[in-house]
């Protein structure tokens, strides 16, 4: 699959139509003909809401939606279990890594969201959860929520019109993705603390914890060199201050300031040392 965009198309802001699937398809924004889902087992880009599973819900910003597979083309009914492969596992991958998904609404969707007629582009969606229960045909369907980017930001966003405010916080979703996901391909999905690699049924999952903060007060650059790869609970002891990083590199905890580990490190990622003075500085009272 060449030319992969996970995020927005240049020239195609939400809102675009598209009087076919084939305009949708020519224009990059949903690069599958007849698919609902386009992806791989990386990561899914975009998606098609036009009605097509009967257990599709869609609320405007928030939508419930199903995998993909196990159907009967002819009657439409699901005549086999879905299996969380491919494209499934796609739209898993993307939860995980925080991936956005481009939605494009179709004529047959929900009358209150869809257009009239053809398709359209209506933004960015970041993938919330994703589980699988019984459909209506009693077959196992997989089903991924999807929630708008930006639809419930309140903290942290530059006044200015609500389009600019969405816009600016969808910009910056984007990027803040691809920094945290090169950071954790780097390390293999594996915590820099503790060497512990979390596999789930959608791959490897780690975090991507920044050393100093982003956002009021810290105002730390979303860079590089200022993101650790992290598990949930080392991720959860570092933002917290109940462990720090000293000048070696070792890994304390705050209050005994025993050395916990080595900081892991591989080549192509270096930490600022001045961003781990901050976080120091910043939770040790006597650092
Ligand atoms: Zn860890």
């Amino acid at each position: 699959m060449a030319d992969r965009i996970f995020g927005e198309i240049p020239d195609n802001p939400p809102g675009t139509t598209y009087a076919s699937r084939r305009e949708a398809w020519a224009a990059g924004v949903h690069r599958e003909t007849m698919a609902g889902i386009c992806g791989d087992e990386t990561g899914s880009e975009s998606i098609v809401v036009s009605g097509g599973y009967v257990d599709d819900v869609d609320d405007g910003d928030v939508i419930i939606y199903t995998g993909h597979g196990g159907r009967d083309p002819d009657s439409g009914k699901q005549i086999a279990d879905q299996e969380l492969t491919k494209k499934n596992l796609g739209l898993a991958r993307s939860h995980l890594d925080g991936l956005p998904v481009r939605v494009i609404r179709g004529y047959e969707g929900n009358p209150a969201y869809s257009p009239a007629a053809g398709y359209r582009y209506d933004g960015l969606y970041q993938v919330t959860d994703y589980w699988h229960e019984p459909g209506r045909d009693a077959y196992e369907i997989w089903r991924f929520r999807l929630v708008k980017a930006g639809a419930s930001e309140t903290a942290d966003v530059q006044a200015g019109d609500p389009a600019h405010r969405v816009e600016t916080t969808v910009q910056r979703i984007v990027r803040s993705t691809e920094i945290a996901n090169r950071v954790k391909d780097l390390h293999d999905h594996t915590c820099q603390i503790c060497g512990i690699q979390l596999l789930t049924p959608a791959g490897a999952y780690a975090e991507a914890a920044h050393v100093r903060g982003l956002g009021a007060p810290h105002h730390g650059p979303d860079s590089l060199d200022n993101v650790l790869c992290l598990c949930p609970n080392h991720h959860v002891l570092f933002d917290n201050g109940a462990i720090y990083i000293d000048e070696e590199e070792m890994v304390r905890e705050a209050g005994s300031r025993k050395v916990i580990a080595q900081l892991r490190l591989v080549q192509g990622h270096t930490i600022n040392q001045q961003y781990v003075r901050y976080h120091r500085d910043h939770y040790m009272s006597d650092s």
